[in-house]
């Protein structure tokens, strides 16, 4: 996919971007990529080095905390609106019986 966002070398397989990481531990690199990990932006795979990879990580989980937070706070409303549908039908029932 054409994508102009990563300046990193894009791999458009788990299997190259691994071949490249072995590639690379052969080379006298201070930094060597030793993770491959799917880019949300491009949808393709980058590699980086470990510091990289668990900053990335740490990125990602505290994402997936916030869409949690979210997903339970919709929850939270979403009961409050069956109840309030609950004691609308609750009301209708009343009313019904009291004619
Ligand atoms: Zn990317």
């Amino acid at each position: 996919m054409e994508n102009n966002q990563c300046k990193k070398t894009t791999y458009s397989s788990k299997e190259f971007a691994d071949l490249d990481i072995s590639r690379f531990a052969n080379s006298s690199r201070d930094k060597k990529p030793t993770y491959s990990y799917r880019c949300k932006k491009c949808l393709g795979w980058h590699i980086t080095s470990r510091d990289n990879y668990q900053t990335k990580l740490r990125k990602v989980e505290k994402e997936l905390f916030e869409v949690k937070l979210l997903l339970e706070s919709k929850d939270k409303e979403l009961l409050k609106r069956i109840h309030e549908v609950k004691n609308l039908k609750t009301e209708i029932e009343l009313l019904k019986k009291k004619r």
